[in-house]
Parts: C-alpha cells; structure tokens; sequence
C-alpha cells in the first residue's frame, strides 16, 4: 500500500465548524496510524463567502484541538502553496489542458440566457442544469472568442451516453447516469476556478491518496471522476464520512446546535474530550470504551469501520465525555488549564484546588463550572433569604434550635475529620428527634448557600471548623430574624 497523503479543505467562510475538525480527526488519525501525512489546503476560491479573519481561526482550533498538520499555509511543504487563491497558475495550466484534449469547453451563455433556461425547466418540471447550448462550438472560434475579451465560464463535458461508476470506500460501487450529471463550471467568469476543478488539480498535485470527506460532497464525485479521466489520472480512494445531524437528523445547523469550535472552547470543553467525543460520533472501539484518548483512537481506527450511521450530535453525552475526561486531571493539571484558557476564577489558588478538588470533581463537566462549583469555598456562601433555610415538614422558627445544637455538637469535635463531623451530627438527629433531611437541608444552605452542594460532612471537612461556624451561626442569626438576608 502507498503511504497515505491526506488532507482537509476548510474555506474560510465564518467561524471554525465542528465538522472541520471531525474530518481532520479522521484524517489525521488515519495518516499518523500508517506513518503518512495529513495536509491542510485552505480552499478560498469562493471569493464572495471569504472572511479575512476565518483563516486564522481555523488554524488556532485545530491547533487548540492538536490537530496539527504536516503541510499547510502557515508551515509550507514540497506542495507550497497551500492556499488555493495561490494557485491559480497551476489552474490556468490545467484547464488548458482539459480544453485541449476535449473534457471541457468555454461556453457564453449570458446570465439572461442561463437564468431564462432554468425559468423554463422550472416551469416544464424538468431537471434543472446547463443544456449543451454551447457544448459544440468549434474550439478554434470559442479559443479567438476568449482572446478576444468576450466574457465565459469553462464547462465540464460530462459524456452525454452511459454512466459513471466510481466506488466509496463505506459504501461500494456507485453508478450515476451521465445524464443525470451537469456540465459542471470549472472557471467561473471571474478568473477563478471552482471547486470542483481546484479541488481536483490540487489533490492530483498533493498527491492524495484517500479523500476522507464530509457525505455531503458525494454528490459532486462523479463530476470529479470525470475530472481525474480528463487528466488521465486514476482517482484517490473516497471516504465520504456521515455528516452529524441535529436531533432531528437534519445537517448539524447553528439554528439548532453550537457549531464553532470557538464556542466549544469558549464553553469550557477540554481538547481531547470533543476529540474523543467526535471520534465517538462515527466510530466505536473494538474494545468498546467510550472514554479514551486520541493514542487509542489512533492506534485501532481504521478508514474503513467508519460508520454510516446517522450520527446525533448530543451535548449532554460531550458533557458526560468531559466530565470523565476532567476527572483524569490532577489539581495541578486543572489549574493550569484554567489559567492557560483563561477562565481561572478570581481567588482560586493551587493548594485551595487541590483541597476541594476532591470533594466537587463528581459535579464538574466542564472547565467553567469550577467558578461556580467552588464558590462556597474559596468565598462566601451563595446569597439566601432566611425562608430558604427552612427544613421539609418542619418551620423556619425550628431552624435557630437546629442550628443552634448543630454548632454545639461540632465544636466538641476533637479529631476534624469526616467520621467524626458525621457522629456529631447523627448525634444531633438522634437527640433532637429529627429526620436527616430536616437537619442536613438548613446545613447545606448556611455553608454554601446552595441546594446542590456535595456532601455535609465532605463540606464541613474542607470548610474547616472556624468556617463553618461562622456560617451556621450567621444562618441561625438570620432564621431568627436577628439579621437580614
Ligand atoms: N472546501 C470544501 C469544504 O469546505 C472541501 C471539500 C473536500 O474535502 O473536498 O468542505
């Protein structure tokens, strides 16, 4: 087998897409596996959809994601440039080409004419593409024509009898009626190639050897088939990967899903859990974990158990993937990604972490839950009114006796640890004739302010003694109307 070459082409259109960065995980994951080499072309032919800034972007998440590249535009290679508004030249040359030997030809149709046809086929419900008007012009006049200035795209010659076949990896031979295919625009008007022709010369260039796309460009292989015969090249392999879907299957849409990977880090998600999240989304471990890292996913994946399957795109299982991926770090490991991703809370200091970390990291899924998960710790309590402090079937007059006796039975704890803050307080239950709720509940509130803190007795432990009696006397004070909440 050659040794793979394989890339991704993003257009710089908008914010960096999730669907970028789940082909490029496929890609790249599929190059190192077999010592090859993954590629990023920045396809940016598309003039009137190009955002100067989108470039860049794409570049810093793939990067954030460490899904770095063998060749591109920022690092060059045997291939520079990487960037197709670059290229024109190697365009120019190839079209010529095709010209020459017949697999495409310029065409004059004026807008009028092409927007008048597609009225008409509208109209007689017919299939909607380009009729041949200019396909048989003799090519001396149409070549003195364009010397001339007179102003044309260049059409693809799709033969007009039989079919094409060409096969997809994942699905296997695919025949489509050359009827059914458009004499596709290879150079626009503009002086640009489109797509398809720009694609297809620079991964002949590239020397791409499997093309692992999103399922939505399918439609457009037998085109570039046609283009590789033009050229007299034998095609890549093709690997057309299921597009992820929105929860009700359409395409993964910013209307109904997050789609940037700025916003997926803006949200506190850990590199390698929205790779391993990914990879999850069209591919299952022959050892069946969910949670793994990219050294896994790269030394068992192959092309070829790409799944077809529909693929939902779930943010409460990337919450559960992360959750387990921020479990695997230490304190110290948190720390630093919350400073290096900026979203280290005010306050928080490294041997603080290391303390609570125990105690909330069943809570957390996600880096900027920290701030809010550890604020009763590394501050004060959340702000509450007394009326929260009161026990389920009991009344807030009960609470200060409640508090009250709480206080007294922790301040004759000797040893601080867990055990003992628990006997203390089962003492409290079993002497005031209480269910546990009625005393764990107003606790809970007096020492975070919150309904959902972990533990009391792991609260009580990390708060420290002095701490917590601050905020259970504080607590009784407000139940019994001596303060204000
Ligand atoms: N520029 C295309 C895209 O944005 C590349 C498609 C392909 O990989 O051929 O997805």
């Amino acid at each position: 087998m050659t040794t793979p070459r394989v890339r991704i082409a993003p257009s710089p259109t908008g914010d960096p897409h999730v669907g970028t960065a789940y082909v490029a995980l496929f890609n790249r994951a599929w190059a190192k596996s077999q010592g090859g080499k993954f590629l990023l072309r920045i396809d940016d032919t598309d003039r009137t959809r190009y955002q100067e800034s989108s470039e860049q972007q794409i570049f810093d998440a793939l990067r954030w994601l460490g899904l770095d590249w063998d060749e591109g535009p920022d690092i060059g290679g045997p291939h520079a440039p990487y960037r197709q508004s670059e290229r024109q030249e190697f365009y120019l040359e190839k079209i010529g080409e095709l010209l020459e030997n017949g697999s495409a030809y310029r065409c004059f149709c004026t807008q009028e004419r092409l927007s008048a046809l597609r009225e008409q086929q509208n109209a007689n419900k017919e299939r909607l593409g380009y009729d041949g008007h200019c396909r048989d012009l003799a090519s001396d006049q149409t070549a003195a024509r364009a010397a001339a200035g007179e102003t044309h795209v260049v059409r693809l010659r799709v033969p007009s009898e039989g079919s094409t076949i060409f096969r997809d990896e994942l699905r296997g031979e695919i025949e489509i009626q050359n009827a059914e295919i458009d004499d596709q625009v290879l150079f626009k008007s503009d002086g640009f190639p489109t797509y398809h022709l720009a694609n297809v010369v620079d991964d002949i260039a590239f020397g791409i050897t499997e093309v692992v796309r999103a399922e939505e460009w399918l439609i457009s292989t037998p085109k570039h088939v046609l283009l590789y015969r033009g050229f007299g090249q034998t095609c890549p392999r093709f690997f057309h990967v299921p597009l992820l879907r929105n929860q009700d299957k359409s395409k993964i849409s910013k209307r109904k899903n997050p789609v940037s990977l700025n916003w997926f880090r803006e949200q506190g998600y850990l590199p390698e859990a929205l790779l391993n999240f990914l990879a999850l989304m069209g591919w299952a471990s022959p050892s069946g974990e969910e949670v793994f890292d990219i050294a896994h996913f790269q030394e068992h994946f192959r092309l070829e158990q790409i799944s077809l399957g529909a693929p939902v795109f779930d943010l409460e299982k990337l919450d559960w993937v992360n959750g387990q991926h921020l479990r695997k770090l230490s304190a110290d490991e948190l720390f630093d990604r919350l400073e290096r991703e900026k979203m280290l809370p005010d306050g928080i200091d490294r041997a603080g972490l290391s303390t609570i970390l125990p105690v909330v990291m069943e809570r957390l899924h996600r880096l900027t839950d920290v701030r809010e998960k550890t604020s009763w710790f590394f501050g004060e309590p959340d702000e509450y009114k007394a009326e929260a402090l009161t026990p389920p079937k009991s009344e807030l007059s009960a609470v200060p006796a409640t508090l009250q006796a709480a206080m007294a039975a922790v301040a004759t704890v000797v040893d601080w640890n867990l055990t003992a803050i628990e006997t203390a307080l089962e003492g409290v239950i079993a002497s005031l004739g209480l269910k546990k709720p009625q005393l764990f509940m107003p606790l809970r509130i007096a020492l975070t302010g919150r309904k959902d803190s972990p533990g009391i007795f792991e609260v009580m432990e990390v708060l420290g003694r002095d701490r917590s009696l601050l905020r259970l006397e504080a607590a009784r004070a407000l139940a019994a109307g001596e303060t204000r909440g």
